[in-house]
């Protein structure tokens, strides 16, 4: 009746998995907006380190070194407990076997830190002193800012005005760790000066904040721009998530039958399931992958797969991805994490091929399903993880039905105590669900320009 299996420091893994090696079908390669070219590192050098640019489009090796420096950093807090559920299991009365992958003890309280040390580090190692990105809740600001600190660069974060206002918390901890901290739009830069000019009130987005992060990274010497998600290079290095799960499960005696990770980008869901389901590619093994998205912002079950820009702004490389369009404006739920327009290129290709499945979520559902897990074992978990709760239970509940002993494993991608405003809104019964038809997502993709 083991609950929680670690890893020695020694038994963490030393390398990430890259499954675009192993994949049959590879992703379509990114495109040059303008020329419709293929991209290669080379092109994405005067906005990321080499490094990553180099891990982005790699095809070719499956297996990717840790840095000593980085593995130095995650034996901080790696590696993560994996929890077998029992309190979950009792208060749902399922023959299931439950394990959950505890990411939200990280110091920042999420696995993004995993990605922010691998990129401040290869910054660092390249000359960079400046490093830029954009954070629209925070968590992902929290994460960089920490790295930053650790390998002694400075932080320039700009956060979306709003959350900037509404989560002041978040903001302290960027600051409490040396980082400063913009709301977005704002008079530094042209891009913002525009948006400003245009609408004084602007409450600012994840795409405002984005042209500002890129603009200071391409106008700044030694400055570079870091993301938090959808690239695949942030997925690579998520994959740490899964490995070591993949160890501890064996130690659990237990294989899983589902993997579910909640998805805004794709990294931790591919974090989780990349390194299984490398056994499902090679091996034939039949392990099923659920990601669980917000109803509100459906691009796996309703989205279209084309090729799109990754910002609202349109700066990015044209993306081939399961998307809801560049233009869409998600509702303000409070799973802030989940409120992207489009997936990762490797997620999209999966999902295509068939080889991972998505489901949709209500806000109440996951919320729900995140009381039921506080109660049952303890944790709060972030309005995001909600999600990969609500579809753990789902399928939980549907061995209760079959009576099967189905072991299911789901990402805790991050704790909830600095959301707890929308926990207070749920108690008080004031939370909402948002619907989104297929008709929605048709006008706004009729409204774009078809790329390729
Ligand atoms: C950012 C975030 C997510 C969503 O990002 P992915 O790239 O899809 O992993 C999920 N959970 C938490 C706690 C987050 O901070």
């Amino acid at each position: 009746m083991q609950k929680r299996f670690f890893l020695s420091e020694d038994e963490i893994p030393t390398q990430w998995y890259n499954i675009q090696a192993d994949m049959v079908n590879k992703p379509m390669p990114p495109l040059n907006p303008v020329t419709k070219q293929p991209l290669k590192p080379e092109d994405l050098f005067p906005i990321f380190s080499q490094e990553v640019s180099r891990q982005e489009l790699d095809m070719e090796h499956a297996w990717i070194d840790i840095p000593q420096e980085v593995r130095e950093m995650y034996t901080y807090y790696r590696s993560t407990p994996l929890v077998r559920a029992y309190g979950l299991e009792k208060a749902l009365g399922t023959p299931a076997h439950i394990y959950f992958k505890n990411e939200s003890v990280s110091p920042v309280g999420s696995h993004k830190l995993n990605s922010a040390l691998a990129q401040a580090y290869y910054c660092k190692k390249e000359g960079v002193t400046n490093i830029t990105t954009e954070t629209g809740a925070g968590q992902w600001g929290c994460a960089l800012s920490y790295a930053a600190k650790v390998f002694g660069l400075e932080a320039a974060v700009y956060q979306v005005k709003i959350s900037y206002n509404q989560k002041p918390y978040r903001r302290s901890i960027m600051q409490t760790y040396g980082a400063q901290v913009t709301p977005s739009p704002s008079m530094s830069t042209k891009a913002g000066r525009k948006i400003l000019t245009d609408e004084p009130n602007n409450p600012g987005s994840l795409g405002t904040a984005i042209s500002e992060a890129i603009e200071l990274a391409m106008s700044t010497p030694n400055c570079k721009y870091t993301l938090g998600s959808v690239l695949s290079h942030v997925t690579l290095h998520q994959t740490i998530i899964g490995l070591e799960a993949e160890k501890q499960m064996q130690k659990a005696g237990e294989y899983p039958d589902i993997v579910i990770g909640c998805f805004g980008g794709g990294s931790n869901f591919g974090g989780i399931a990349f390194p299984f389901m490398r056994h499902n590619i090679l091996e034939g093994k039949k392990t099923r992958f659920i990601a669980a998205e917000p109803a509100s912002c459906p691009k796996l079950t309703k989205g279209v797969f084309q090729y799109d820009f990754g910002d609202v702004a349109g700066y990015t490389p044209l993306l081939p991805m399961y998307t809801l369009g560049h233009n869409f404006m998600p509702a303000n739920i409070h799973a802030g994490g989940l409120r992207y327009h489009g997936a990762g290129v490797i997620v999209s290709q999966l999902l295509k091929d068939n080889l991972m499945e998505a489901v949709d979520v209500q806000q109440l559902e996951s919320f729900d399903a995140g009381l039921l897990f506080a109660k049952a074992e303890g944790i709060i978990p972030a309005p995001e993880s909600c999600h990969a709760i609500a579809a753990a239970v789902r399928e939980a509940n549907k061995c209760k039905e079959s009576g099967e002993e189905k072991v299911i494993l789901f990402n805790l991608s991050g704790h909830g105590l600095i959301d707890m405003s929308a926990y207070d809104q749920y108690l008080s019964g004031s939370l909402q669900n948002f619907i989104v038809t297929d008709e929605m997502v048709n006008d706004n993709l009729q409204k774009l320009e078809k790329f390729v």
